[in-house]
């Protein structure tokens, strides 16, 4: 017997297969995400608003395909704001600019003490080169 339940959507009550809306429902979703697509591809320049406000589809919604990296932002898109949700600057999909990302991993890294062995060898070679630079004043 089918798992009946009430869309989380519309109401509506449906069969459920591990999805909290009924197909209807997804199937307008999609309709949805297909608008706003074409809406971009059409006129990249656009805002969350606007688009929003010629396709009929929510802001929340569209900000959420982007979140889902469903949708991308191309470099034109720079009205479009999608921020960063470390650092607040602007980014074109996914949570996090480039900057955090790398930040993200490099912090993940030193966690794991995979940069120490790295540090001392470092400062040898900066030594290393202040002598080199102190023979080469001196043999003038
Ligand atoms: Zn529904
Ligand atoms: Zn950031």
């Amino acid at each position: 017997m089918a798992d009946l339940r009430n869309c989380s959507r519309c109401g509506r009550v449906y069969g459920y297969v591990g999805k909290p809306i009924c197909s209807y429902c997804v199937e307008e979703e999609e309709d949805e995400f297909k608008k706003v697509k074409d809406y971009l591809y059409d006129y990249p320049g656009s805002t969350v608003q606007e688009v929003s406000a010629a396709t009929g589809v929510d802001g929340e919604k569209i900000m959420r395909f982007l979140r889902e990296e469903r949708l991308q932002i191309s470099s034109e898109n720079t009205n479009m704001l999608l921020e960063c949700e470390k650092c607040g600057r602007p980014i074109n999909m996914g949570r996090f600019c480039q900057n955090c990302k790398d930040e993200l991993k490099a912090s993940l890294r030193k966690e794991f003490g995979l940069d120490k062995h790295n540090e001392p060898s470092a400062e040898n070679r900066a030594k290393h080169q202040r002598d080199q630079m102190y023979t080469a004043t001196r043999r003038k």
